[in-house]
C-alpha cells in the first residue's frame, strides 16, 4: 500500500527551472513539493554553459525579448539575495557579452537581430557593434580574422552548478520537501485535486507545476498538456586555468572565476544522444583558437555534452492549463538566464488567477494551429 502526502502545490522536477519556481513559491508561505528523478535522467542543468544572455534573445517574439531583459536586470539583486540567505556565491559577473563575427554575413544577421531585440524592448535592451580596432582596445588577444563582435552591457555568466547548489539550499531553508529519486509515473485529477504517482507513493495537492525537463513531453499528457519538447545536443570543453585575459563573457568562450576556459557550444540534433565526440570537441577547439590563437598552446582537460530542453520556437513554454486549473508545465532553454525571472514573477504569476497578457503569449497553445 502506498503512502499518501498532502501539499499545496507539487513541483515535477529539481533542476534549475523547478528548483528556482519551488523557491519562488515556498516565499510566499505556500506548503510545497519536490518530486526529482533520479541520476540517470537527462539533466540539462548540471551540463550548461552558464551564460546570463540577452542578445538576439526574442529577435523573432517581442515578448520573450522583454522578458529575457527582466530577468538579467535583476539578475545582480538575485545573486545577492541567494549569497545572504545560503551562502554560496553563484560567481556572478556581468560585465557584459560578446559575441564575435567571422564574415560580412554573420555581421549582417548580427546588427539585424540587435536592433530588433532593442525595438522590441523600447531600447532597453542596449547594444554595441564593435569593429575590429574597437574591439581589440578591449580584447587585445582576439584574432585579425574577425571582423567584430557585437556587445552588450546586460549579459554575463555564473557558475551554473553552485546556482543549481544555492536553489537547493534556499528550497531547504523556505522548508520545502525535496523528494529525490521519485521519479513521477502518472498523475490525474481527482475530486478537485491533483494525486500525483511515484513507485513509493501518491502526492496529493490543489496545485501542479511540470518542470521536467525532456520528460515533460510524456508525464503532461496525463494531464491533457501538449508540451512539444525536443532534445538538442551541445557539447563543452574545459581546459587548464589560464592567466586571467577575458573581461566579459562571450557566446564562444568564457573564463570561469577559477581561470579555466569553458568553450562551447554546438547545436546538434542527435536525439536522446548526450555523449561527446572528437569531431565536434576539434571543431570547437579550433573555432576558439580562430578567435583567441594564443590558446593554440593550452591544454584542454575534460569535456561533455548535455541536451538542451527545446521547443519548436526555441521561446519557453509558460503553460496554464484551461482544463485542468491549477495545472503548468514548463519548459526552456535558457534556465540560468531566466532564473531571477523564474523565481520571482513566474512563481508569482503561477499563484495568481488572473491572467497576465505577456504570460498568455508563452502558453504552449501557440503551436495548436
Ligand atoms: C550544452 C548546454 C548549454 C546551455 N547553456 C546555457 C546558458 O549558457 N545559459 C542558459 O541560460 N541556459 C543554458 N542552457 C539551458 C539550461 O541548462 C536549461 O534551460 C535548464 O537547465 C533547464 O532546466 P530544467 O530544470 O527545465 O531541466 P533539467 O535540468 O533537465 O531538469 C529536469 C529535472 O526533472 C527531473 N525529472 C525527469 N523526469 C522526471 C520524472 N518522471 N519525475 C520527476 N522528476 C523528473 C530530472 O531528474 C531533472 O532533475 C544550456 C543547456 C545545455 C544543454
Amino acid at each position: 500500500m502506498k503512502s499518501n502526502h498532502s501539499f499545496d502545490t507539487l513541483i515535477v522536477g529539481g533542476g534549475l527551472v523547478g528548483a528556482a519556481i519551488a523557491c519562488g513559491i515556498a516565499a510566499t508561505g505556500s506548503k510545497v513539493a519536490v518530486l526529482d528523478g533520479g541520476d540517470r535522467d537527462f539533466r540539462a542543468s548540471r551540463g550548461n554553459f552558464g551564460l546570463i544572455w540577452v542578445q538576439g534573445k526574442g529577435a523573432d517574439f517581442p515578448a520573450y525579448a522583454r522578458l529575457s531583459g527582466i530577468s538579467a536586470r535583476q539578475w545582480a539583486d538575485f545573486s545577492d539575495e541567494l549569497r545572504d540567505a545560503t551562502g554560496i556565491d553563484v560567481g556572478l559577473q556581468q560585465t557584459g557579452g560578446y559575441d564575435f563575427c567571422l564574415t560580412p554575413e554573420e555581421w549582417e544577421a548580427r546588427e539585424w537581430e540587435m536592433r530588433q531585440v532593442a525595438a522590441h524592448t523600447e531600447g532597453e535592451f542596449e547594444y554595441q557593434m564593435l569593429d575590429q580596432a574597437e574591439l581589440r582596445k578591449r580584447i587585445p588577444e582576439v584574432s585579425n580574422d574577425l571582423l567584430g563582435a557585437s556587445f552588450s552591457s546586460q549579459d554575463g555568466h555564473v557558475n551554473p552548478l553552485y546556482l543549481l547548489r544555492a536553489l537547493h539550499q534556499r528550497m531547504h531553508h523556505l522548508g520545502v520537501d525535496y523528494h529525490a529519486a521519485q521519479a513521477v509515473q502518472s498523475s490525474r485529477r481527482q475530486d478537485g485535486e491533483f494525486i500525483v504517482t511515484t513507485q513509493d507513493a501518491d502526492f496529493h495537492a490543489q496545485r501542479v507545476v511540470f518542470c521536467a525537463g525532456l520528460s515533460n513531453q510524456r508525464l503532461c499528457r496525463d494531464l491533457d498538456m501538449h508540451i512539444p519538447v525536443q532534445p538538442l545536443r551541445g557539447q563543452l570543453l574545459i581546459t587548464d586555468r589560464v592567466p586571467r585575459f577575458l573581461p566579459a563573457a562571450t557566446l564562444q568562450v568564457r573564463q570561469t572565476a577559477e581561470g579555466t576556459l569553458q568553450i562551447g557550444d554546438s547545436h546538434e540534433d542527435v536525439g536522446l544522444d548526450e555523449s561527446a565526440t572528437l569531431e565536434v570537441i576539434t571543431r570547437l577547439a579550433r573555432r576558439a583558437v580562430r578567435i583567441f590563437p594564443h590558446l593554440a598552446q593550452v591544454r584542454l582537460n575534460r569535456a561533455w555534452g548535455a541536451l538542451r530542453v527545446m521547443t519548436p520556437d526555441g521561446v519557453p513554454i509558460y503553460h496554464r492549463s484551461a482544463e485542468h486549473p491549477g495545472a503548468f508545465a514548463v519548459s526552456c532553454h535558457s534556465g540560468v538566464t531566466l532564473a531571477a525571472f523564474h523565481a520571482r514573477q513566474l512563481a508569482s504569476w503561477i499563484c495568481s488567477d488572473v491572467e497576465d497578457p505577456l504570460m498568455t503569449q508563452f502558453s504552449a497553445d501557440r503551436f495548436d494551429v
